[in-house]
């Protein structure tokens, strides 16, 4: 096992949150179709305890999404993964990716192992703040945080070659296409009591919708909470 640096062998974890629990959460994920072996390899590696209450510890590695406060929940790694893959099967290369919803910033180490920039943004401070901290303990170095709202994109840092949202709005912010280069990926759900996530690509004259099937994640609020 490769870790991609001495801060990953510190955080490896012991019985539930070991690195045999988390080859068998891949298992699971390969089971149920994630197919992309560089998704894989980083969800192997990656402690997801690490973005969690310790209370909360020992479920860590089950394919669910749990709460982190404040309302908001960690991702279910199934939809991390299913996301992440989408990107990455993109026509151009993806280095730079925009990441709405930072959450625990689970999703976000995942990205920031993969692509080359990562910019998050969040609307709740205290979440903004914690996720950065995770990150740090990991020594990933390549993102940016910012508290925003995500409905906006980040004008000053685009255009990005993907855009991933982990929250869902009831329809999708046109900002965020403008903001995303030509060949480009954007995935994310859309809808509010009942929500499908989708896939689009840019291409030189039109946005291609791919549904990728029926998802839970929160809603897409408007503002920021300091
Ligand atoms: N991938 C994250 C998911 C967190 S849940 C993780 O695995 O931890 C989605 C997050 O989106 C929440 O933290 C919520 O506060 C945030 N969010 C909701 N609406 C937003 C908006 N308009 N802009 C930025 N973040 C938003």
């Amino acid at each position: 096992m490769q870790y991609p640096n001495s801060a990953f062998e510190a955080y490896q974890g012991l019985g539930m949150t070991s690195q045999r629990t988390r080859n068998r959460l891949v298992e699971r994920l390969i089971e149920k179709g994630v197919s992309d072996d560089r998704v894989l390899d980083t969800i192997r590696i990656v402690p997801r305890h690490l973005f969690l209450d310790e209370a909360m510890s020992s479920r860590s590695y089950e394919d669910t999404a749990l709460p982190i406060g404040y309302g908001q929940t960690i991702s279910q790694p199934w939809v991390v993964a299913k996301m992440t893959q989408w990107i990455l099967e993109s026509s151009i290369p993806i280095k730079k990716v925009l990441e709405i919803g930072t959450g625990s910033g689970y999703q976000t180490a995942i990205l920031s192992l993969l692509v080359d920039e990562v910019y998050s943004v969040e609307r709740i401070q205290a979440l903004s703040e914690r996720a950065e901290i995770t990150l740090n303990k990991l020594e990933l170095e390549n993102v940016q945080f910012s508290l925003s709202d995500g409905h906006w994109g980040w004008l000053d840092k685009a255009p990005f070659d993907a855009i991933i949202s982990a929250a869902s709005p009831a329809e999708l912010p046109q900002e965020l296409i403008n903001q995303l280069k030509v060949g480009g990926r954007l995935v994310m759900p859309i809808g509010e009591s009942k929500q499908l996530l989708y896939g689009f690509e840019k291409t030189p004259s039109e946005v291609i919708e791919t549904c990728l099937g029926e998802v839970m994640f929160v809603p897409m609020k408007s503002g920021v909470e300091a």
